[in-house]
């Protein structure tokens, strides 16, 4: 036998996110869901064919595919529907397992999206106001899963087919492939407690019950033909309670047992785990985990190779399959020192045990390069999206199976492009990499501590106690994008574009400054984006035309490419900040994205550590914070929403971290007087775990969500924060006013934890996603709050 390949998931979103427009148009009513079902099935046939006959690929995977999230089509295929879900979808609890199409359909958006029926006057229908399930990131990508829930009285079902449908569909094409599944117990950990389940419940105590299900799977797919099945247990790269092990042993024995018992053709079992090292682990595998095969993530955690590999290698008929092109990333591999790992994994376990991947599902890379025809071709030549990535996998195969020389021209170009990149000056600018080297303790401290500059501060900006602000962005309405477009062809010219530009900021102004806001923002107008808008005007950077990767759901991004070393040419916001300043007499907030937010929303290189791509963006940012300051914009926000989501998967590993990104947040605000004021922002309020090196960046004023979490943060009994705070007071997320008296009740309760005059009043986050008129009235409401607590003693 031979060395295989293998994928093990593509994006779902298709060449031109077809699925993102057919999934809206089917939200919108626009469509039927047999339209939407037509697209889809036209959509996975074209990934099949592509990947197996256009390719070449040996497995190609099914199921891999989803309408939504591939966690919440586990949850659903094993009938994990909760309660409130299935009373106003699902009259008939018997039924049988169905496509996902009609009923079933509707129940599995309103659990992503959640479902209003709010009927007409006269109408007897029920109001029906459901909120969706949690969202929660899919471990550290920005991908984004919908968090299972789970009963203690829960029952387990299989009440979808979907996996069998695909798997009978790509063979009704002549493909053969491998159906994917969260397996048992990852899908159980990655879930929750659902809400009034006694403290001591965890979800993973169902697993006997949930496996059963499991089995039915297995045997539905042996007895259509299916030789092998991939089960994602990604959970096996974190920290695990060794009792889990236990779970793992419960649940793969239980597989095994269904594969060999099917009568058809035993279906092979394989493991799948990803996103970083199984050796803490690996007593939970090895030596004897009942399974067929292995996957390892050879990219992130390239040192688990050799334990894993002796570890296989007494496992007489494991096959082993080894990720080793980066599916989280857009270079090019190395082909020459891929194959080298292909090669020393042929020496030990002979051809017929291995199989060559991507380290994890392709679903965090875009598409394919095909679109990019605007991209710098030396940048473009560095680059791999997905289907250049399977190409290299197939090209390693063959390497593997014929010997190195049946791709000497592949493997020639490619050194090329490697090496080009390794030696190009658009990479390697000596004039940024000794600025580096000037970085020293100074330039990472304010002058003074925070109690001294507070006085300052108080002199100059004479804030009343409860100082209200806003957290950046105004409504981005139709005509502000249409302007942008407009713009960047062609149609307006730079002079009409920033007119129009200057009239949002004015309008934006007027509207806190009727509403009494005390400190000013400009409104974001002129950003798409807050990661893109910087990466624009910073050199290193690059920006695709269709680079997109799914976020959640129908949404996708496009970050930037960090391909080179990062400076600044020029001022950035300057102009726009003086502008706005000139428009008021209240102090205005500058507004800039922090350099950890910048590197985690964009794709990084792989040529060096996380830490001096930071720094550089944090010397750039830094430049512009200067330049502001010296522009007299005395208060200016450093927004680090992502730096939480960059928090290693192992809590070994976060300090490291933690040091690293707090000393570039420092860097990049540290330049300024006691007398100006740096704010920072964050998009959660979950902290008390990394409070300490929140507190480290010691930024005179901290903005972060807390509505929809209720507080969560003042519940950790160890939280103080030494400086400055805003707990959002309401969720921006939607479009209802917040009255009054809730908002009151939040300060209250804030106030029970927080000193009186520490306390900001602002919304949650940015308020690019809402209407002006909804801005108004929850802005309105929110002053006559702030005032009347500044009367009461
Ligand atoms: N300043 C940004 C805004 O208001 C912050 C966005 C964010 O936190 N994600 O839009
Ligand atoms: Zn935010």
């Amino acid at each position: 036998m031979r060395v295989l390949s293998a994928n093990l998931g593509f994006p779902r979103m298709g060449a031109n996110r077809e699925l993102k427009r057919q999934v809206e148009a089917f939200w919108s009513g626009k469509v039927t869901d047999s339209a939407l079902l037509k697209v889809v099935n036209e959509l996975r046939k074209d990934h099949w064919v592509l990947q197996k006959n256009q390719l070449g690929l040996d497995i190609v995977p099914s199921n891999d595919f989803s309408l939504y999230d591939q966690v919440l089509d586990q949850a659903f295929t094993v009938g994990a529907i909760p309660k409130r879900y299935r009373d106003v979808f699902i009259k008939n609890d018997d039924l049988l397992p169905s496509a996902l199409e009609g009923n079933m359909l509707s129940t599995y958006f309103a659990m992503a999206r959640g479902y209003q029926q709010f009927p007409t006057e006269g109408s007897n229908l029920p109001v029906i106001d459901l909120e969706a399930m949690e969202m929660k990131k899919w471990f550290d990508t920005n991908y984004h899963y919908i968090v299972p829930e789970f009963d203690p009285t829960q029952q387990f079902k299989l009440t979808c087919n979907k996996f069998l449908e695909e798997y009978k569909q790509a063979k009704s094409f002549g493909i053969e492939t491998r159906p994917v599944l969260i397996g048992p117990v990852s899908l159980l950990l990655l879930g929750k407690a659902s809400p009034n389940s006694p403290a001591d419940f965890a979800p993973i105590q169902l697993l006997e019950r949930l496996l059963p299900v499991y089995e039915e799977i297995v045997k539905h797919l042996a007895e259509a033909g299916a030789r092998s099945v991939q089960f994602d247990e990604p959970c096996l790269v974190q920290d695990l309670d060794s009792k889990i092990s236990q779970s793992y042993h419960e649940a793969y024995s239980c597989l095994s047992m269904a594969a060999k018992k099917s009568s058809a053709e035993p279906i092979k079992i394989q493991l799948t785990t990803y996103f970083g090292n199984i050796v803490p682990n690996l007593a939970f595998i090895f030596p004897n985990l009942p399974i067929d095969g292995l996957h390892i993530d050879l990219v992130r955690a390239p040192q688990q190779f050799e334990t894993v590999l002796s570890a296989a290698e007494k496992h007489p008929t494991l096959q082993l399959s080894i990720g080793i092109i980066n599916g989280r990333n857009i270079w090019k591999t190395d082909l020459s020192a891929a194959f080298d790992m292909v090669k020393k994994a042929v020496a030990v376990l002979g051809t017929d045990r291995v199989i060559v991947t991507p380290s994890c599902s392709l679903l965090h890379t875009p598409h394919s390069l095909d679109a990019e025809t605007e991209l710098n071709p030396d940048v473009k030549d560095w680059l791999a999206f997905s289907v250049e990535k399977i190409k290299e996998i197939v090209l390693l195969t063959k390497a593997a199976n014929n010997g190195i020389d049946s791709i000497k021209d592949e493997l020639e170009a490619n050194q090329r492009s490697i090496q080009t990149r390794r030696t190009s000056p658009k990479i390697h600018n000596p004039a940024v990499q000794e600025r580096l080297k000037s970085i020293d303790h100074d330039m990472i401290r304010r002058r003074s501590t925070f109690d001294k500059r507070w006085e300052k501060q108080q002199e100059i900006f004479k804030l009343p106690d409860f100082p209200t602000t806003t957290i950046g962005s105004f409504p981005q309405t139709g005509e502000v994008r249409k302007a942008r477009a407009a713009f960047k062809r062609g149609d307006i010219s730079q002079e009409e574009y920033n007119k129009f530009i200057n009239e949002e900021i004015k309008k934006c102004i007027q509207l806190q400054e009727k509403n009494d806001i005390d400190v000013i923002v400009h409104g974001e107008f002129e950003r798409t984006d807050m990661v893109e808008f910087f990466g624009e005007h910073l050199e290193g950077y690059a920006f695709t035309k269709n680079g997109w990767v799914q976020s959640y759901g129908s949404r996708c991004v496009k970050p930037p490419i960090i391909y080179g070393d990062v400076y600044r040419p020029k001022p950035i916001t300057v102009e726009v900040a003086k502008y706005a300043q000139s428009l008021t007499k209240k102090p205005l907030k500058g507004m800039l994205t922090g350099p950890v937010t910048m590197l985690q929303w964009s794709f990084v290189r792989d040529d060096q550590h996380h830490k001096p791509t930071t720094q550089q963006l944090a010397l750039a940012i830094r430049d512009e914070v200067t330049d502001l300051e010296a522009a007299g914009i005395n208060i200016i926000q450093i927004d680090e929403p992502a730096l939480r989501e960059g928090l290693p998967l192992r809590h070994s590993e976060w300090k490291e971290y933690l040091d690293w990104s707090v000393d570039c947040f420092l860097l990049a605000s540290c330049s300024v007087a006691d007398t100006t004021q740096i704010h920072t922002h964050m998009c959660y309020s979950d902290f008390y775990d990394i409070i300490d090196a929140i507190s480290c960046m010691d930024a005179d004023v901290i903005t972060i969500e807390n509505s929809r979490s209720d507080l969560k943060f003042l519940g950790a009994e160890s939280f103080t924060y030494p400086n400055e705070i805003g707990p959002g007071i309401y969720d921006i997320h939607s479009p209802r006013i917040p009255s009054k008296e809730e908002m009151e009740h939040r300060l209250k309760e804030m106030l029970k934890r927080l000193k009186r005059n520490s306390i900001w009043v602002n919304p949650d986050c940015g308020l690019k996603t809402r209407k002006w008129n909804e801005v108004d009235l929850a802005l309105k409401n929110m002053t006559e709050v702030a005032k009347k607590f500044r009367t009461m003693g």
